[in-house]
């Protein structure tokens, strides 16, 4: 059942290169290819990937690699390992002729005759990430390199493919020389590790570090693998007590399940001595014993087993299967003390989490049924991301998020300073947006730009791993045109400043023509707008000290002109509104006034004689508090205090300045209208009862409405006339004495 994975670097049928037989031909290993994809693709697919190793064999003819070996093997290889991580037949396909383009005669158009288009357009790819010069740098520009590398690649699979093919290199590095390695070391240690890691693709990103690590600290790589090989009894009889032991305990129970234990890899052996400043005695989770399940219940089940024979270390525990890593990764890990007290890490995974670590993106094409052709398109890539999203939350998987979106891309471009530093831009970017990225000085003194060694017009539109090249000359200054090139707004926001500063006066002659022009347009005259009071008032509005800086800020386009004269616009309707609104309060006041009808009983203040109107909303009766408002033509309308009409009327500004105080006078001798809602239960003489109460403190009654409604109610409606509010609160004390009644309140007149 277990098994012991061997020790120590790059592990793979194809890396072993201390072995001394003859390797075998690229013709053997094509053959071989064919014989693992027969199961995934047709015989006539079959076909077309001999016909393509033909072509590349062909096209590679007479070139040899640094070991001796016909070229043409090296595409092979890659083909193998891109065959390994999926049978996508165009992946495939595109591994054997990757360097086709770049290093023999044939073009993008020759593939894309001969294999079509999908194939074509991967090789290019590949052939595009070839090209990204490379140079080591800060984190940050590392950071921005990969994400290039993404962008570039338009395709998941060009990644995959020019990974697969950095592994090969990797693996066959020993013919060059000290200074090439270190330089492929660091490269790959720096872009493609952490690529295949957040690809998921664990078993590739593991050799590839461990290759690298191999030509970038040999001392450290071989004090580590030398230790690890002194104790390999020890290491080897430890694994397999261990993993007797499970195997035992989980036999018992019944649950079946794949057991391998191994070294962890060097690079991280290493990296963790380094980090901790530790020997490799001190490192304590050297060891990684796997435990692989069928059914996800049984992966919780094996963890109570292991703690159950192993005591755990606090705080080692980790449950990525309900919270998986950002690249999807999925499993359970313990640290646990073995027998001499020697700890050990435990991965409790299920086969299907098992290929997603492995391969990681590259699992979900490959078990995926009734795989077709080109069906590795974007529904794929959204499904991965989709499921990212739903499962992820922190920072560090929107980051692998937006990196794996490729298409989503759209809307980034990144280039090429000459030194080599990568500068992230919008799409669309022109190198006006260039310049001023580096710095404002660089773009105020631009006077052209090269792209890719190339002079280009302004208007160009940055595409992805150009290198870009800004021309500058003193005494130059940045043209009006380019606000409408700039695709950023920290470019236009610098190009203003620079106008704003630099031009003061021909901004404020620019500005004020532009101005004028709109003013004129508009119809407003100038004298308008200089009057004293309207003036302040505008340039208050428009957050200006005077007319010339305005104009200065439309000349350097702080503000459109047009935008400057609507508000202008608005503002002298505001101030004729103003205005006019004061002339009519002014003018009804005098009307009223001049009034000639007295009405005694209320008192308007300030007003002698006016002609009064009582509000039939509110119908308010002396003793009620009472306020009154200026009609247009009727005098003064009283209402109640209260009153929701008058509530409402209040609010509204062009209103509020004909509201005015009145009270009641002293003696009144008339009676006044008003009404009274009643609510209750329908009865025979009800409206009996009514008439006799009203009847009874010998007030009249102008109107009687009665309506019967369902459930036995009645609602009434009374017009009376009373002389004040003591009289009608003692009759509606009256009115809910009557049997039945529900409700009595003030409401309108009809
Ligand atoms: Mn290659």
């Amino acid at each position: 059942m277990g098994t012991m994975d061997t020790m120590g670097m790059g592990t793979s049928d194809t890396s072993d290169t201390m072995d001394m037989q003859a390797p075998p031909s690229p013709e053997e290993r094509v053959a071989e290819l064919l014989d693992r994809m027969k199961d995934s693709i047709s015989d006539s697919d079959g076909a077309r990937l001999r016909a393509v190793y033909e072509f590349a064999a062909r096209a590679h003819e007479g070139q040899l690699r640094k070991d001796g070996s016909p070229y043409v093997s090296h595409p092979v290889e890659v083909a193998h390992i891109v065959a390994d991580l999926t049978p996508d037949l165009e992946s495939v396909m595109a591994a054997l002729l990757h360097d086709t383009i770049e290093d023999t005669g044939f073009t993008y158009g020759d593939i894309r005759r001969v294999f079509g288009r999908p194939v074509a357009e991967l090789v290019d790819g590949v052939t595009k990430l070839t090209r990204v010069p490379y140079t080591s740098k800060e984190d940050q520009q590392m950071e921005n390199l990969r994400k290039m590398f993404l962008a570039m690649a338009k395709d998941i699979r060009v990644i995959l493919i020019k990974i697969c093919d950095r592994l090969h290199n990797m693996r066959t590095l020993a013919y060059h020389t000290q200074q090439k390695r270190r330089e492929k070391a660091m490269e790959t240690m720096e872009i493609y590790a952490p690529l295949s890691h957040r690809l998921g693709m664990q078993r590739i990103k593991w050799e590839l570090e461990d290759l690298s690590l191999y030509d970038l600290d040999p001392v450290g790589y071989q004090e580590i693998t030398q230790e690890l090989a002194i104790r390999h009894e020890l290491h080897a009889s430890f694994l397999s007590q261990v993993q007797t032991r499970l195997s035992d305990r989980l036999g018992e129970a019944h649950i079946e399940a794949n057991i391998s234990g191994r070294i962890k890899h060097i690079y991280s052996i290493y990296r963790k001595m380094y980090s901790m400043h530790k020997s490799l005695f001190e490192i304590y989770d050297l060891y990684a014993v796997r435990i692989i399940v069928d059914e996800m219940a049984d992966c919780y089940n094996v963890l109570g087993f292991v703690h159950d024979l192993y005591k755990p270390m606090p705080g080692r525990f980790k449950d990525y299967i309900s919270t998986p890593k950002p690249n999807m990764y999925q499993s359970l890990h313990t640290t646990v003390i073995g027998r001499e007290g020697m700890p050990f890490e435990v991965q409790i995974r299920t086969w299907e989490m098992h290929h997603t670590a492995e391969y990681g993106i590259a699992a979900h094409w490959k078990y995926k049924e009734g795989l077709g052709e080109g069906q590795f398109g974007l529904e794929e890539k959204l499904e991965w991301v989709r499921r990212l999203l739903e499962t992820q939350q922190d920072t560090d998987a929107e980051d692998f998020i937006r990196n794996l979106k490729i298409d989503m891309f759209a809307d980034e471009v990144f280039v090429f300073t000459p030194r080599g530093d990568v500068i992230n831009l919008p799409a669309g970017a022109t190198p006006i947006d260039f310049a001023y990225a580096i710095h404002s000085a660089v773009g105020n003194r631009m006077m052209g730009a090269k792209v890719n060694g190339r002079i280009v017009n302004l208007e160009y539109n940055l595409q992805n791993g150009d290198i870009i090249e800004v021309l500058t000359g003193s005494g130059h200054g940045p043209s009006r045109d380019w606000l409408s090139l700039a695709k950023t707004g920290e470019a236009r926001n610098k190009i203003k400043q620079w106008f704003k500063k630099e031009r003061r006066e021909e901004n404020v002659a620019r500005g004020k023509e532009e101005f004028d022009r709109e003013l004129k347009r508009a119809g407003i005259p100038m004298s308008t707008i200089t009057k004293p009071d309207v003036q302040e008032s505008i340039l208050k509005r428009l957050s200006f000290n005077n007319y010339e800086d305005l104009y200065a800020a439309i000349g350097y386009g702080g503000i459109p002109a047009l935008r400057a004269v609507n508000r202008i616009r608005d503002e002298l309707t505001r101030i004729n509104q103003l205005q006019s609104d004061k002339e009519t309060v002014s003018k009804l006041i005098s009307q009223v006034r001049n009034a000639p009808a007295p009405v005694s009983g209320v008192v308007v203040e300030g007003v002698d004689n006016c002609l009064i109107k009582f509000a039939r909303c509110c119908a308010p009766v002396p003793g009620d508090p009472i306020i009154g408002f200026i009609t247009r033509g009727y005098g003064v309308s009283l209402h109640r205090e209260g009153c929701r009409n008058a509530l409402t009327s209040q609010k509204n500004s062009i209103n509020a300045g004909r509201w005015i105080v009145v009270r009641w006078s002293e003696n009144i001798k008339e009676a006044y209208q008003t009404g009274l809602c009643l609510s209750a239960r329908d009865r025979n003489g009800l409206i009996t009862d009514i008439s006799s109460v009203i009847s009874g403190q010998k007030v009249p009654v102008r109107r009687i409405n009665a309506k019967s409604l369902p459930d036995e109610k009645a609602l009434l409606h009374l017009t009376l006339e009373v002389r004040d509010l003591k009289e009608l609160d003692a009759i509606i004390r009256r009115l809910y004495l009557i049997e039945g009644m529900r409700e009595v309140s003030r409401c309108s007149i009809t």
